[in-house]
């Protein structure tokens, strides 16, 4: 992993005031067992040009190191902090009850509000917003359902799904 760029009190800040619990993270015993249990670590980093590991997380947040927590800017393909699952694990195995969850959530709205959102985030976005679901109904899917004996699938309000995306701003970030 390339070394990080400098400090950004700026952002530890922000990250620290939001944090749930704030004072938690700051006994982080940088004990590892949030990356030894995290499923995205066990198997993603292979792939990616930037490692994703809990631990690193907190430890740059705590720094200010935001190259760190938001991988550097600019690398869409980036799977931090994108590939967190927002499985809970590493706060379930925590000895600290530390949230990081609630870490790699709010770099991934500076990370999206500053345009630096994955190409394929952003598509997903996109197609909730235009359809009110992340999955819209095909023909063959509702053919299956039909051959399965399941119910026919209600329509979502897609008027009311953008209204609540307008409400957080959502529309302006496609
Ligand atoms: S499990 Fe908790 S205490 Fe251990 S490194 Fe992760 S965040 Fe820190
Ligand atoms: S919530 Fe995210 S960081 Fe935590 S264990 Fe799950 S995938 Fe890993």
């Amino acid at each position: 992993m390339s070394l990080p760029l400098g400090i950004d009190f700026e952002f530890r800040k922000l990250i620290m005031d939001v944090h749930i619990g704030s004072d938690k993270i700051k006994y982080c015993y940088q004990c590892s067992r949030c990356t030894d249990n995290c499923p995205v670590a066990a198997v993603a980093n292979p792939f990616y040009e930037n490692v994703f590991d809990p631990r690193l997380i907190v430890l740059g947040t705590l720094l200010g190191y935001k190259d760190v927590v938001m991988a550097l800017a600019g690398t869409k393909s980036a799977i931090v902090p994108w590939g967190c699952t927002v499985c809970d694990t590493c706060d379930t195995v925590c000895p600290q009850a530390i949230e990081v969850t609630e870490i790699i959530t709010l770099a991934k709205n500076v990370t999206s509000g500053a345009g630096l959102a994955p190409d394929n985030v952003v598509a997903q976005t996109k197609t909730v917003f235009e359809n009110g679901k992340a999955i819209p109904s095909q023909p063959a899917i509702e053919r299956r359902r039909e051959q399965l004996g399941l119910p026919v699938v209600a329509a979502p309000d897609v008027n009311e799904v953008q209204a609540l995306l307008k409400a957080i701003g959502t529309d302006k970030k496609l």
